[in-house]
């Protein structure tokens, strides 16, 4: 069992540098939608939201797009107050596609997976740093028609891929790129207002023990048209908190980046001092979306308020991000898309490291705090991602609060706890300093069967373990002149054509 550690044990400086979301909250229902087909003015509402974009992330950067592009247009952003995935994910702005697509769940790798989920082969101990595998299907907890979905789809996909990359895979590196590009743009003019950034861009480190692994990424990440360099030892030691006295082997992907805490928060301060007279930001959860008979365009929602009473506001456009699919038609128990919830652990720990060790790696004790801000995000080959936020020397110690997430554990919404005790067992061997765990907790990402993100009634959904870093891709529907067509192929062909 891993232990952690209590608020009150870490030193006060240490205390300090928690970012504002440091508490983990138990898990809460979703708050359903209702899509409901109505006259346009058959509904009264008491005020008008203008553009209108609800929910995480997604919802929130398509906002800053639409106002960039309108300024003087009304633009409302909307979120219900409620823990967002985001704000527990790893912070890693990364162009790779989801996990269908890596080495770690090949059709063999896989296959391994299943048999030792049905006992036919040994577990692997999570301490067994080089062998353990942090993708987990637990059958007995699984619905047998998602299971059969997700390994048909699995199936299809080793077989209409190239070097073991898709069409769609391509489509999403694309559009991963374009939306970082933006992050940056945006952190940028931030950072210009006076405000601490959101994004900071350059390369990440994908490392390991294992020298083969590292080769076959470094392969299917050229195949992706992701550049990347071998890590040499000096950047080991003045970029990483890695050690220095055994064999690893690093991957700097390039055009990769990480995102700072509170990125939300930041951005929506940002639009509120940038757009005062047009930008709005409400604590509200969305339980009705009014779609307009004719056109199918949305045209008012109704929204529950924090003191507990309702309001219908009007809207000229629609754009929602709500991280679940409990969006349904007005009359439908069946949710407008099915999805398989995928979870890691997500956790957050404070490394304290002596300074001389530090400063001997660094060369220097000259902004040992910058530089350690400056560390690129990490992920190994077992799904660990450790993202540095913040440090500061104490007298003879450097604290680094550090996000760490891991895991895959599919159609399941709590973690496996064995990805914890893989993840300590790794920092324990592989990291300088001593690390405390502060917080640790479950986060479910949700994907389609397919890896590809859709954008269906109005809603976006499927961002799986990418949607931080697709986030902020450029849509060009955003107005609600989307109609979606049924034919998933005709649909996809169409937003690939609009995205650009
Ligand atoms: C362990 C883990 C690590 C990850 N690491 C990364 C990473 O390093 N890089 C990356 O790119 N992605 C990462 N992801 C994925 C990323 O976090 C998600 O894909 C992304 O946050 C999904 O955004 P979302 O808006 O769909 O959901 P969320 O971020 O959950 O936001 C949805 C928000 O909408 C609110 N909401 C829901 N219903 C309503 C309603 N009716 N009215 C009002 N508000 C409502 C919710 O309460 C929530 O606040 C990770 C995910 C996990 C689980």
């Amino acid at each position: 069992m891993v232990q952690m550690s209590p608020l009150s044990e870490l030193a006060p400086a240490a205390r300090a540098l928690l970012p504002e979301s440091t508490a983990e909250i138990p898990y809460k229902d979703p708050s359903p939608i209702v899509l409901v087909p109505k006259r346009r003015g058959s509904i009264e509402c008491s005020k008008q939201a203008g553009h209108y974009f609800m929910g995480g992330l997604p919802a929130l950067m398509q906002a800053v797009r639409f106002l960039r592009q309108n300024p003087t247009s009304v633009v409302t952003y909307v979120n219900d107050g409620e823990r967002k995935k985001s704000t527990q994910s790893a912070h890693q702005g990364h162009v790779h596609p989801t996990e269908w697509t890596t080495p770690e769940l090949g059709v063999w790798p896989l296959l391994k997976i299943i048999l030792k989920s049905l006992h036919l082969l040994p577990a692997t101990s999570p301490e067994d740093v080089a062998h353990y595998s942090y993708i987990h299907f637990p059958l007995s907890k699984m619905r047998p028609s998602l299971f059969v979905r997700n390994i048909a789809f699995k199936l299809m996909r080793a077989l209409r891929s190239k070097n073991g990359v898709s069409e769609d895979d391509r489509w999403q590196c694309d559009a991963v790129r374009a939306s970082l590009a933006f992050h940056k743009e945006v952190s940028d003019e931030i950072e210009a207002a006076g405000q601490e950034p959101t994004f900071v861009s350059g390369w990440r480190l994908i490392w390991s023990p294992d020298r083969l692994g590292i080769e076959k990424k470094r392969a299917l990440w050229h195949e992706l048209g992701i550049h990347t360099e071998l890590l040499c030892l000096d950047e080991l030691r003045t970029c990483t908190l890695l050690r220095d006295d055994i064999p690893l082997y690093g991957l700097k992907v390039l055009g990769d980046g990480k995102f700072f805490p509170n990125v939300d928060q930041k951005i929506t301060s940002h639009l509120s001092r940038k757009y005062p007279n047009t930008f709005e930001e409400r604590t509200a959860s969305v339980s009705k979306v009014y779609i307009d008979e004719e056109t199918n365009r949305p045209f008012a929602v109704e929204e529950l308020l924090p003191d507990g009473s309702s309001q219908t506001v009007a809207v000229d456009s629609f754009y929602g991000s709500p991280g679940h699919n409990q969006v349904f038609k007005s009359g439908s128990k069946k949710p407008l898309w099915d999805e398989v919830p995928v979870t890691g652990v997500s956790t957050l720990w404070v490394a304290s490291i002596a300074k001389k060790e530090l400063v001997k790696r660094f060369g220097t004790d000259e902004d040992l705090v910058n530089c350690l801000k400056q560390f690129p995000g990490s992920a190994n080959l077992t799904n660990l991602h450790i993202t540095i936020w913040d440090a500061v020397v104490d007298g003879d110690t450097v604290h680094i609060v550090a996000r760490a997430t891991q895991g895959a554990n599919f159609n399941a919404i709590y973690a496996d706890p064995n990805d914890l005790a893989n993840m300590t067992a790794n920092i324990n061997r592989f990291f300088i300093g001593s690390w405390k765990l502060i917080t640790a907790g479950s986060c479910t990402r949700k994907t389609t069967i397919s890896n590809v993100p859709e954008f269906k009634d109005h809603f976006i959904h499927g961002l799986s373990g990418i949607g931080f870093s697709f986030s902020a891709a450029p849509i060009s529907h955003l107005s609600g002149a989307i109609k979606l067509s049924e034919d998933p192929l005709e649909y996809q062909q169409r937003i690939r054509e609009e995205w650009h």
